[in-house]
């Protein structure tokens, strides 16, 4: 019982309330997670509880493996058992034991994204749907739509279920199901939903788990959907032992139809509220607490710490990225320095894609890195594949590139063909794409011509046009950017975006050396060739969703820019509930640090959201007093952020009005027109302001959004560059 006195009193009662139906609902860092995993301890070491009976679930892998060393720190080694899960690697066991009672072998397979797609883009084919009237991304969609229906699994998932030809040809879930069927393999959704469907159909299987899981604990209960809670609900329904803990204010996954009112509305015999944070300093906890104030749909509560002061948390604006990017670089330095281990520090953002800057800052300095629950920026596919065709252009020898572009996005030139071309170019003694240049009409592939005239127009461009120039066109012409659209797989539009701007930035920054593609390839390869060990003691780079229920000591927000964070799309899509949502995300990113917070954004032109960056408005809510500045922000930046949030207020958000004009003095400074094309136009109608001819409204826009319209209050119209307008200032 000794270890209980790591407990305060409330924690204590949630760790001896076993029996019945308790919540714990509290703030971010107050012993949620460790109250549950000595729940775990106790029901073992002191009831005698064997953990067969104890199922313990929580959302991510990582949460699932952090819970699990937690517990074998205080369970006797072989006494904890694999019931310390996610949620769908609970369905997984689960299946494995019962999924035999509808005919699917126990080693049926699991598809991961990639192969839905695959078997999404065979069905489309199959049933003459052409990729581009549907995507496969919404081919996939309307397929997870219909399985939300209850029925599916009896009508076409089952060795008895009757499909015939007709069926098949005409419906889209059907031509799937069958195909999966052949390979006996779940989707993500089939796994929860056959663990349902199993539970329902088979009383005696539905009662042995009934019986088996004798207490139930869930972890960051805020964030199941309905299929979560009428799984928890079902396997506690005749025990009644569910323990659920969590936050709403950390709910985060809404738009994935989290229910945080199922938490809410929880029918509990016992809560328990635990206040105290543990984890972090005071001024780390102001900075969360003031934040988090500003949603309207929330339940208030704030947190407080007995922890000491600590260090000022630091806002950190810089004029450029790199700017941005070597401060953090320079921070960590100052940081190990002074003691601090590599793996003490955490490094988050809000997409995938903003790694890229400061892998190559780490990079660069040699810094140990690890991205969590993701890919190295230059190891993911589409950047792979888009210097793949730029490797080529530079060096027609390389047959790595050759090899990674011939066939995507797919052309049709299968083995057999590749093979004739190994053998053709072994006899002639040459690499791949000489072989091919010089036999492309001999092969019979029109596909292979193809491929040769894209090639060789973009072999003609080199040194004519610029890297990012010449990195568009081959986006383009090749398709490449095409299928991705097509998929609608935005992180990777986003990446490739992102690796579009980073070659912008380098031209810019080399301008006087007017750096050729060779010089480009070479200096990257530093990134891309980057060979790194598996180290443990390493900085972590993660996105925040990944971040959840973790804590670190020392931690970076980094891209805290109007667009970026919160993130354009979700305001656009759900409004006033996506600012909410993006909050809690910043809630939550915020409460993982343990001492020291530094919260950093910087100036300049963001692709990704095609606007320029503002401060962004979390930054905003913060008070004075709470942050200690470093760098100087102009106040008009401030006065952009504001205006912002402003248009989005009166709910006609158009996030680029205040693009538009940056983009256009980008235009000026000699960027390609393409690129402030990118860009809205302030809208019409819009009210603007000229320093010299005063408000006036606005009628039109040029087709490339450089120039706008203007009728003035004394009825003169005038059409003004974009850079000279600006919108009327807002009150404070
Ligand atoms: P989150 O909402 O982020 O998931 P949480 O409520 O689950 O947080 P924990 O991760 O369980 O919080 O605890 C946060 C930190 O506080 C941990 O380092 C934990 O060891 C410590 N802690 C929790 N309770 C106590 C306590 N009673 N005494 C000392 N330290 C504690
Ligand atoms: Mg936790």
């Amino acid at each position: 019982m000794r270890f209980l006195e790591d407990l305060n009193s409330r924690q204590r009662e949630a760790v001896t309330a076993t029996e019945g139906r308790v919540r714990v609902i509290a703030g971010a860092g107050t012993g949620k997670t460790k109250a549950l995993t000595y729940r775990y301890a106790y029901l073992v070491n002191v009831l005698g509880i064997d953990p067969a009976n104890i199922l313990c679930l929580t959302f991510t892998n990582k949460a699932a493996a952090e819970m699990r060393s937690r517990i074998a720190l205080m369970v006797h080694s072989g006494d904890y058992n694999d019931f310390v899960c996610t949620l769908h690697g609970f369905c997984v066991k689960f299946l494995r034991k019962e999924i035999y009672r509808l005919g699917f072998p126990k080693s049926f397979t699991i598809l991961d994204e990639d192969d839905a797609k695959t078997l999404a883009k065979e069905c489309m084919d199959e049933l003459g749907i052409k990729r581009t009237e549907k995507t496969v991304r919404k081919f996939l969609d309307g397929i997870a739509a219909e399985k939300a229906l209850n029925g599916y699994i009896e009508a076409y998932m089952l060795p008895e279920s009757r499909i015939s030809e007709e069926m098949r040809r005409t419906g889209n879930l059907v031509c799937y199901a069958s195909r999966q069927m052949k390979g006996w393999a779940l989707d993500f959704d089939d796994l929860m939903n056959f663990t349902l469907f199993i539970l329902d159909r088979f009383p005696d299987a539905r009662e042995h788990w009934q019986e088996q899981l004798n207490y139930i604990m869930v972890d960051e209960a805020q964030d199941c959907n309905t299929d979560d809670w009428n799984l928890i609900e079902k396997l506690g329904a005749r025990h009644h032992n569910i323990f659920v803990v969590g936050d709403p204010d950390q709910c985060i996954y809404e738009w994935r139809g989290a229910k945080p009112a199922r938490f809410v509305q929880f029918a509990s015999d016992k809560d328990i509220v635990l206040d105290e944070n543990y984890r972090s300093t005071p001024k780390i906890l102001d900075i969360a607490n003031c934040v988090i104030a500003n949603n309207k749909n929330r339940i208030p509560k704030d947190l407080f710490t007995r922890r000491s002061e600590g260090p000022a948390v630091i806002h950190f604006h810089g004029r450029t990225e790199k700017e941005e990017t070597d401060w953090i670089v320079a921070r960590i330095r100052t940081l190990l320095d002074a003691g601090a281990s590599l793996q003490d520090i955490a490094v988050l953002y809000r997409s995938a894609w903003q790694s890229r800057a400061i892998e190559q800052a780490l990079l660069s300095e040699q810094l140990s890195y690890v991205i969590w629950g993701g890919i190295r920026f230059f190891e993911r596919r589409e950047i792979k594949d888009t210097l793949g065709y730029l490797r080529l252009l530079a060096n027609p020898d390389d047959d790595m590139a050759f090899l990674r572009v011939i066939n995507t996005p797919s052309r049709k030139l299968g083995r057999a063909f590749l093979d004739r071309l190994k053998e053709d170019a072994a006899r002639d003694g040459r690499s791949l794409y000489p072989t091919l240049l010089a036999h492309a009409g001999e092969y019979g592939k029109p596909a292979a011509e193809g491929f040769v005239q894209l090639i060789e127009k973009g072999r003609e461009a080199v040194g004519k046009v610029s890297v990012s120039d010449l990195m568009n066109r081959m986006l383009e012409d090749s398709g490449l950017k095409r299928a991705i659209r097509e998929d609608q797989d935005e992180d990777r539009l986003e990446n490739i975006d992102e690796l579009l701007r980073s070659v912008r930035f380098y031209e810019e920054a080399h301008a006087e050396e007017e750096p050729t593609l060779s010089d480009w390839l070479q200096d990257i390869a530093l990134y891309t060739n980057a060979d790194y060990r598996k180290e443990t003691r390493v900085i972590k780079l993660m996105t925040i969703h990944q971040a959840k229920g973790l804590e670190f000591p020392y931690v970076f927000i980094i891209g805290l820019s109007e667009g970026t964070f919160p993130n354009m799309r979700t305001i656009r899509e759900y409004k006033k509930n996506g600012e909410e949502e993006e909050r809690r995300l910043m809630y939550v990113a915020v409460t993982r640090a343990e001492k020291a917070l530094f919260l950093t954004e910087s100036e300049g032109f963001n692709v990704s959201t095609k606007m320029s960056k503002y401060p962004s408005r979390f930054l905003a809510e913060i008070k004075k007093n709470m942050v200690v500045v470093e760098g100087t922000i102009p106040e008009e930046l401030w006065r952009g952020t504001r205006n912002l949030v402003h248009v989005l207020d009166e709910e006609n958000y158009v996030p680029d009005v205040l693009g538009a004009a940056m983009a256009a003095r980008t235009a000026a400074d000699g960027f390609s027109d393409e690129r402030a094309a990118y860009n809205s136009p302030f809208r019409i109608g819009a009210t603007v302001c000229h320093a010299v001819f005063g408000e006036g409204t606005v009628l039109s826009a040029s087709s490339d959004y450089s120039t706008f319209q203007v009728r003035f209050a004394d009825g003169s119209t005038r059409h003004l560059r974009a850079s000279f307008l600006s919108l009327p200032d807002l009150p404070e």
